[in-house]
């Protein structure tokens, strides 16, 4: 039997929407839907960050309660999770989004402890300052690529989930992909084979069947 491992993204992939993106047209700092487009995943992402989160200036309540009215995890997320709990699955989220918002929407769903590659930020009164001690040396969606990579030379079958640009390179190396929005047109662009995903039934689904298919 196969061995899975779950490598997902987490803005507009876990969640409806992107919540960076949201965040930023919110406080005004990102004109909505086009940034994301336009990202250089070879920049320098403290420039990225300093000038679209560096701005904003919020308190933490405030900061939450504007994240958690735009977050809308996908229907079956938690199932997932606990499902790759359960039967031992490697699980995780790699993401270029901060951990002040990604971990305020984890915690509302009630989710188990998942490890989560993202990047840190800290609210102070001057605005959004941001680290990258997850992956400082490395560019975000070679990371992405190279923690697909890790799995799948554990010799398991790797399963990869984005929505966009910097989620391609994890695309190319997953043995399975699940794509969406504008990840689904580079890969239709650049002809690699892909599952359309709205939400996780379809990748639970996948996951059902292939663990009761073991004879007794
Ligand atoms: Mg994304």
């Amino acid at each position: 039997m196969k061995k899975f491992a779950i490598i997902t993204d987490f803005d507009g992939t876990i969640t409806t929407r992107d919540i960076g993106n949201a965040l930023c047209t919110h406080f005004g700092t990102m004109k909505a839907g086009k940034e994301i487009k336009d990202y250089d995943t070879k920049e320098d992402p403290t420039l990225w960050f300093d000038r679209f989160f560096g701005p904003i200036k919020a308190s933490r309540e405030e900061f939450e309660s504007i994240i958690l009215s735009y977050a809308i995890v996908k229907k079956g997320f938690e199932e997932l999770v606990n499902f790759a709990r359960e039967h031992k699955i490697p699980f995780e989220i790699v993401s270029g989004g901060l951990d002040i918002y990604i971990k305020p929407i984890l915690k509302k769903h009630n989710l188990p402890p998942v490890p989560l590659y993202c990047v840190r930020g800290t609210l102070t009164p001057k605005g959004i300052k941001t680290a990258f001690p997850d992956y400082p040396e490395i560019a975000l969606d070679d990371f992405k690529a190279q923690r697909v990579k890790y799995y799948k030379d554990k010799g398991y079958t790797t399963i990869f989930l984005g929505d966009g640009l910097v989620d391609l390179e994890a695309a190319k190396q997953a043995d399975i992909l699940f794509a969406t929005a504008y990840l689904a047109e580079l890969c239709d662009r650049n002809k690699i084979p892909y599952k359309e995903f709205k939400d996780f039934t379809k990748l639970l689904k996948m996951l059902k069947e292939s663990y009761v298919s073991l004879p007794a």
